[in-house]
């Protein structure tokens, strides 16, 4: 994970350190060099500004110049910014009492990760002594459906679903039916995905979202796109106000760009990633332990 943004700050802070005392040019070419592996990162152009501004105000003084270790204290600029451009997060699902229903709805572009986290949510309520109830609101492609029945089994946990139907507002009407007839307390809301933002998939979501009233709204993109997983969250917001974000396939993105991105884009925290296709691949997300993993 990550391993290029990786590389390419401790090629930074290497050449900082070879440096011993640090001018304040040394200085600037060492961040130039941190600004190159954020770029290369696919980190979002305003986040790089802001991010070096910031670096640099906190790098480029006295303080820092005439400390005993210079580089080191880069690092810890470097390490305390990161924490702070991707949090802070809450990471509660601010799920209500068992004896009323609490409503998640999920979204995100197609191929995000979208089924899979509906189903790694499903798992974690159900450990924690919830009863989900998955609900199948992607009636674009009749694959989702039974996708979801077959997460659904492998997790013993219910989803309701309605092949018959060519409407998500009445599919989620009738789950909600559903969901106090069985008992259900958690009702996790698969909506539909397309390619691309478009002007009907918001449509659709908004009339959803305004049956089901969510609790929380959560966007699930691919990190592995990067900056375009960024402006689809841009979007999403503009149209859904967004409670957290989840950032899959953690696992296999080298480049980072996008977790460091979100929040500063959007104001909306990660509160999960995925870190895998299994349905336990799910973590809270921390930025403090990301900014860890980042720096290595
Ligand atoms: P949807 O179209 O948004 O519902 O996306 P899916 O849930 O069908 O996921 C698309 C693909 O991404 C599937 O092959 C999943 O197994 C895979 N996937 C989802 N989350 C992760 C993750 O965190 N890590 C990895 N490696 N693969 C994931």
């Amino acid at each position: 994970m990550f391993e290029a943004l990786q590389d390419g700050l401790s090629g930074a802070f290497k050449t900082l350190r070879g440096q011993g005392k640090l001018s304040e040019s040394n200085m600037r070419d060492g961040l130039k060099l941190v600004e190159r592996s954020l770029l290369e990162a696919d980190v979002s152009f305003p986040v790089v500004r802001d991010f070096m501004k910031r670096i640099t105000d906190e790098s480029v003084g006295e303080a820092v110049l005439k400390s005993l270790n210079p580089s080191q204290q880069v690092v810890g600029v470097v390490y305390q910014a990161l924490i702070d451009f991707m949090g802070p997060v809450d990471h509660s699902l601010h799920l209500k009492g068992k004896n009323e229903l609490t409503v998640l709805m999920m979204c995100g572009l197609q191929g995000s990760g979208k089924t899979t986290t509906s189903g790694k949510l499903g798992r974690l309520l159900k450990a924690a002594g919830r009863s989900p109830l998955m609900v199948a609101c992607d009636l674009q492609r009749p694959a989702a459906i039974d996708q979801l029945h077959i997460i659904g089994e492998q997790l013993d946990v219910p989803v309701f679903s309605d092949r018959t139907q060519k409407d998500p507002v009445a599919v989620t009407k009738a789950a909600q039916a559903h969901a106090k007839k069985i008992g259900a307390d958690v009702l996790i809301l698969d909506t539909a995905g397309r390619l691309h933002v478009d002007e009907a998939l918001m449509e659709e979501l908004k009339r959803v979202d305004r049956q089901a009233m969510p609790d929380q709204v959560l966007l699930v993109i691919d990190s592995m796109t990067g900056q375009d997983a960024v402006n689809s969250a841009k979007a999403f917001n503009d149209a859904l106000e967004l409670d957290g974000v989840i950032l899959t396939k953690l696992d296999g993105d080298a480049r980072g760009g996008a977790a460091l991105s979100v929040k500063h884009v959007t104001g909306v925290p990660i509160k999960f990633i995925g870190v895998g296709e299994h349905l336990d691949a799910l973590e809270e997300f921390h930025p403090d332990r990301m900014a860890g993993r980042i720096l290595g």
